[in-house]
């Protein structure tokens, strides 16, 4: 009967093969796998709140799904809950060449909206490693910081506007594209970074930065961390405005990217590298600018090595190395995953007390991360999942992030894998708070369960 009725109402886009199933079923990184039967592809919010009336009506749990590159099992279902997938949902609906306002569907490829504007003289807000794939629906659901956050901010500031169908069927439409609007409560906060949970996200309004008319890269070798902290404090200082990212990778990341990607390290082996874009309108201008900071820091012992890149494709080989270490560590085996903020000057310590305290039973301890952000991706791996290995590295992990008052997960959410943690990083009220909107606006707990919070009793 419940087939039935999807099929009547998106013919063709209801996929229920075991084959054809299976993808939706597995996250990226092919560590969780849910046994849904049956996905669905809407093209129109409509149909969407038709679904989910359905579903609310009949108590069929939906897992809403973007480009299921998620890193915390958010993404596909724990059981056999309806994948309703946002890849047919892939309209521009409008761009706006004055303002910048882009208003799009959530199934829009992350890097073809990025090409669309380019062709425009703009570009996304935000760029992550998983643009291929991503929607811009899951990066609002996760609310995906990336690459670009340094200079351009959180979506909690570039999102302007969303459309969200809520539990019951209910189309809540806040697709404004205002920058100012202080009337009453901002809801579409709500609806960011909720992954999945408090409603399906069908169509974005975001502000986008012009394309910069210069873009010149820096890849720099570091003798110790300390190094790479004043090396940010100069170039912040130094480059001012254009400073438009700055990444760092350790050793072991490097090592992981040359065995298993086959790409090469342009400078010298060095205990850590870091990565400085700058981004702006002046290329003699910005190319002064760095020249400046590279003799500087050179002369001052800070950098040992570098390399500079100012055309668009050694650009994009720079970028990768960073850009693919995830994807180099799905090659190493078992993947413990771990995504904290910290106080930047202590980022690195939780590698080296990690790697200290897992010794041989680990194959790699790994750090690297949006340094100018303060986010540590800490990533173990062993050659399979071992469960005393977890035990090592869990609660410590936690525990360790939270004497610091840092947070134990910066920018991939909760999910399904890290929902009762928490606490390390949420007083109980809140926690007791945030479950009762979920509550309030998911009465029978259809949409994503069993992710994001605790079980409330
Ligand atoms: C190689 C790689 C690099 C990455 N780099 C970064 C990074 O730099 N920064 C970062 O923040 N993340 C990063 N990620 C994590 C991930 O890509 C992002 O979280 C991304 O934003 C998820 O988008 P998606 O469309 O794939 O969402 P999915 O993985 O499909 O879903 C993620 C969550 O959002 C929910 N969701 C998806 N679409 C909707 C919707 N329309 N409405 C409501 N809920 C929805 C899902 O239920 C799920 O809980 C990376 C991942 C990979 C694989």
């Amino acid at each position: 009967g419940d087939v039935a009725f999807f099929q009547r109402l998106m013919p063709g886009r209801v996929v229920t093969g075991e084959e054809e199933v299976k993808p939706f079923n597995v996250d990226w990184l092919k560590s969780v796998r849910g046994c849904s039967q049956l996905v669905l592809k809407p093209q129109t919010t409509a149909e969407v709140s038709e679904v989910l009336r359905y579903c609310h009506e009949r108590n069929l749990a939906v897992n809403p799904q973007g480009g299921n590159t998620g890193l915390v099992g958010g993404s596909v279902p724990v059981f056999d809950e309806i994948i309703l997938s946002t890849a047919l949902m892939d309209r521009i609906i409008s761009f706006d060449k004055v303002s910048g306002i882009l208003v799009c569907q959530a199934g829009c490829v992350l890097e073809r909206l990025n090409e669309y504007l380019e062709e425009q003289g703009f570009i996304m807000p935000l760029d992550l490693g998983a643009k291929g794939s991503c929607h811009i629906g899951g990066n609002v659901a996760t609310n995906a910081g990336g690459l670009r956050l340094l200079r351009y901010g959180s979506l909690r500031g570039t999102v302007l506007g969303l459309e969200v169908v809520l539990a019951d069927g209910s189309a809540l439409d806040c697709l404004g594209s205002l920058r100012k609007d202080n009337t009453g409560y901002d809801l579409k906060q709500l609806f960011i970074g909720s992954e999945g949970t408090l409603g399906v996200i069908t169509a974005v309004s975001i502000l986008c930065p012009q394309k910069p008319k210069a873009v010149n890269l820096a890849f720099l070798g570091c003798q110790s961390f300390a190094k790479v902290l004043e090396t940010f404090t100069t170039c912040r200082a130094m480059l001012g405005e254009i400073l438009s990212a700055y990444e760092f990778m350790d050793e072991k990341c490097m090592q992981l990217v040359e065995s298993h990607l086959k790409l090469s390290n342009p400078v010298t082996d060095s205990p850590f590298y870091v990565l400085i874009e700058t981004s702006g309108s002046n290329s003699t201008h910005d190319e002064e600018k760095l020249n400046n900071f590279l003799e500087q820091a050179m002369a001052s012992g800070l950098v040992t090595d570098g390399t500079v890149a100012t055309d668009d494709k050694k650009i994009k080989v720079l970028w990768s190395l960073r850009e693919r270490i995830t994807e180099a560590l799905t090659h190493d085996g078992y993947v413990y995953k771990y995504d904290l903020s910290l106080p930047v000057g202590k980022l690195y310590d939780l590698v080296t007390d990690m790697r200290a305290r897992l010794g041989h039973s680990a194959k790699n301890v790994v750090g690297y991360g949006h340094l100018g952000d303060g986010n540590l991706h800490l990533n173990i791996t062993a050659e399979s999942y071992s469960h005393s290995l977890l035990d090592a590295i869990e609660p410590f992990v936690y525990e360790w992030t939270a004497s610091c008052s840092g947070s134990i997960s910066a920018e991939h959410g909760l999910g399904f894998k890290k929902k009762q943690f928490i606490q390390y990083s949420k007083p109980h009220e809140a926690v007791v708070l945030m479950q009762r909107l979920k509550a309030m606006l998911d009465p029978r707990g259809i949409l994503n369960p069993y992710k994001t919070l605790p079980w409330a009793p």
